[in-house]
């Protein structure tokens, strides 16, 4: 199941989400489900948290973060291949300390 982040006063927020980031999101949520039907997909941030990072895509919609804690840290990496492969080369992945941050960058 898809979740957004909410704790506290501080909730993810997905105002001026692009397409492209939502298709992402569906892409990444329904390999969650087939891979770790027991786990949720917590995205972390869309268009919030990135404020201070002019250059940030998340600014411009174009970008979304989702949660790591959870998974089983031997599959993250076949997560990240099997997402790789079902998204377009348009999309950058990059696993980060706390979360995959996931792109979409056609430029690169
Ligand atoms: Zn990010």
């Amino acid at each position: 199941m898809l979740q957004m982040k909410k704790e506290g006063d501080k909730s993810c927020l997905i105002s001026r989400i692009k397409p492209e980031t939502l298709f992402a999101i569906t892409v990444a949520n329904s390999l969650m489900e087939r891979l770790f039907p027991k786990l949720n997909l917590v995205v972390t941030s869309i268009t919030d948290s990135h404020e201070e990072d002019a250059n940030s895509l998340h600014n411009y919609g174009y970008a979304f973060d989702m949660r790591i804690r959870d998974f089983p840290p031997a599959y993250i990496e076949t997560y990240l291949e099997q997402l790789r492969r079902a998204l377009s080369d348009e999309y950058t992945i990059v696993l980060e300390e706390t979360h995959i941050h996931v792109e979409f960058d056609p430029e690169e």
